[in-house]
């Protein structure tokens, strides 16, 4: 019976992860499979991470030295909003290729590359900076120049 319990403690864990479209750490997921399974603990959550991740149904991406994980296994770079800290997907397939083509070391054979964008999302540039931003997205000086 311990075997089935693992099982659907596992699949409960999954099937967050397949309904939500954000990038959860760990203790986010804990809280919320919890919700459902009660009596499931901290650590067979973390466990059950670990084994999705080993059987390639989830992946896992360290974003500010915090391991987030992402139910989309698919090919997608991911950009991080250095105000808010939310995660944005950019999915363009000729990206990495293209990049690895560019890719040109005498010391290095690369077969993949993966990258993390920094910046500031839609609504940090619009609603929170949006008044100390230019045209180009680029914070202006705080200096008030000659006056
Ligand atoms: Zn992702
Ligand atoms: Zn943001």
């Amino acid at each position: 019976m311990a075997e089935f319990r693992n099982t659907v403690q596992m699949q409960k864990v999954l099937d967050y992860m397949n309904s939500v479209k954000s990038h959860p750490n760990a203790e986010t997921i804990y809280g919320q499979v919890k919700t459902e399974v009660p009596s499931i603990t901290r650590a067979t959550v973390y466990r059950n991470l670990n084994k999705l991740v080993e059987q390639n149904q989830i992946s896992r991406l360290e974003i500010n030295g915090e391991f987030r994980f992402d139910a989309d296994c698919g090919l997608h770079e991911h950009c991080v909003c250095k105000n808010c800290g939310s995660i944005i997907e950019y999915v363009n397939n000729n990206f990495p290729k293209n990049l690895l083509k560019k890719f040109n070391s005498d010391k290095f054979d690369a077969d993949s590359v993966n990258v993390i964008f920094y910046g500031l999302c839609n609504n940090c540039k619009t609603t929170f900076l949006g008044k100390r931003l230019n045209k180009k997205g680029m914070l202006k000086s705080s200096k008030n120049k000659g006056r």
